[in-house]
């Protein structure tokens, strides 16, 4: 489809093809001065210890959650709406999930209320998610897991540059997980880092990330180890040099790109008002990444149909999200026993959500056309 507007666009230039340029020619290709220098830029961003670059966000929800000791028997919150890959990463470990509703239609964010009803005796820990860039309730939730004597993963898949109270996501919990897809705010292809200020959380992330081993092939090549123990069932979930490069370039634009995606979420709100949609996170706390533009549609509107019209205008839509407990593979799973009470809010935000075009490059004129077409979608 050739998109007038499409749903997202990368932000590369000259930068990227240099950055990659440079890697290529330097002959090192996996784990070496770019993953270092990527990793020390992230931890100062977000103002954490310790930065683990990993080949995906998945592969680090499912490293923190090997990290802070989670498996069979165990059972993480977990909200429903959102990407699939926040309860796979937990699946993958054994453990089981369970579903939360969220906030309101004016806060697609995980309910702290209705995580308080999902815990159980097994719940070992919550994993919450940053919906579009804005902020979970940080405080009410780790309140609850202190309470609880919960550990707290943050999906902060969508959310680099996004602050709640001044301190960056991602680092209020025990871990925070980012990804870099080609359509996240840093986009590196494929890419993601495991945040935390704790040490041990650290170290057996690091281990668990490259085969259980204690020496890397960086290290063996800089002459520092000759030849290495392996202590844990690890994996291979590691970052290239081309991505850690291409994340350092990205990493210097993410400040202005994120204030310009607040700038067009701006104008949308102030446009879109008026018509009979729901506007979620006008109210937003904090600072938020603006990772994509979510709208409800009226009731009674007709999702499909709209979506066509946006298409023959050929501005690309979106869904955020099908919800996790509605897929084929977790209703076979679970039937009713992870859904304690029904998710009613999920459900409705789900059936009624668009997502608009929202990246750096949308000029004020693309943002006006594509509100001009929701209006005569909606008409
Ligand atoms: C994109 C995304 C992921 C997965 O990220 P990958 O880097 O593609 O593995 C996880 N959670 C959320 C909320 C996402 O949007």
């Amino acid at each position: 489809m050739d998109w007038k507007i499409p749903l997202a666009d990368l932000d590369y230039d000259e930068a990227e093809e240099q950055a990659v340029l440079e890697v290529l020619r330097g002959r090192w290709l996996t784990m070496g001065a770019q993953t270092q220098a990527f990793e020390a830029e992230f931890a100062r961003l977000v103002g954490a210890k310790y930065a683990l670059a990993v080949s995906n966000a998945t592969v680090a929800l499912h490293l923190a959650a090997l990290a802070l000791d989670i498996g069979p028997g165990d059972e993480v919150i977990v909200p429903s709406l959102t990407f699939v890959a926040t309860a796979n990463a937990v699946l993958y470990t054994g453990a089981d999930v369970r579903f939360a509703d969220v906030i309101g239609l004016h806060d697609l964010t995980i309910d702290p209320a209705d995580i308080e009803r999902c815990i159980t005796p097994r719940t070992k820990a919550l994993s919450v998610v940053h919906y579009g860039g804005y902020a979970c309730q940080m405080p009410q939730i780790l309140e609850i897991a202190a309470r609880h004597g919960l550990a707290v993963i943050e999906d902060a898949a969508h959310a680099p540059g996004a602050y709640l109270d001044g301190k960056h996501l991602g680092i209020w919990g025990d871990v925070g997980c980012f990804s870099f897809f080609s359509n996240k705010n840093l986009s590196t292809g494929e890419g993601g880092m495991v945040v935390t200020n704790r040490e041990d959380v650290a170290e057996r992330v690091r281990i668990l990330r490259s085969h259980g081993m204690t020496s890397l092939t960086w290290d063996r090549h800089r002459g520092h180890a000759y030849t290495y123990d392996v202590t844990a069932l690890g994996y291979n979930y590691r970052i290239d040099e081309i991505r850690a490069a291409l994340g350092l370039v990205q990493l210097r634009k993410l400040t202005a790109n994120n204030a310009r995606r607040g700038e067009i979420t701006h104008q949308y709100w102030a446009a879109l008002d008026g018509l009979g949609l729901e506007l979620p996170f006008r109210a937003a706390r904090g600072a938020p990444s603006y990772h994509i533009f979510p709208m409800l549609l009226p009731h009674g509107v007709d999702r499909q149909a709209f979506m066509e019209k946006m298409k023959a205008a050929r501005i690309q839509t979106s869904i955020h999200y099908p919800p996790i407990h509605t897929f084929t593979f977790y209703r076979q799973r679970y039937s009713q026993q992870a859904v304690p009470q029904a998710l009613p809010l999920t459900e409705d935000i789900a059936s009624r959500e668009v997502t608009l075009p929202l990246y750096p490059g949308m000029s004020d004129e693309m943002v006006a056309e594509v509100v001009a077409a929701v209006k005569d979608a909606l008409r």
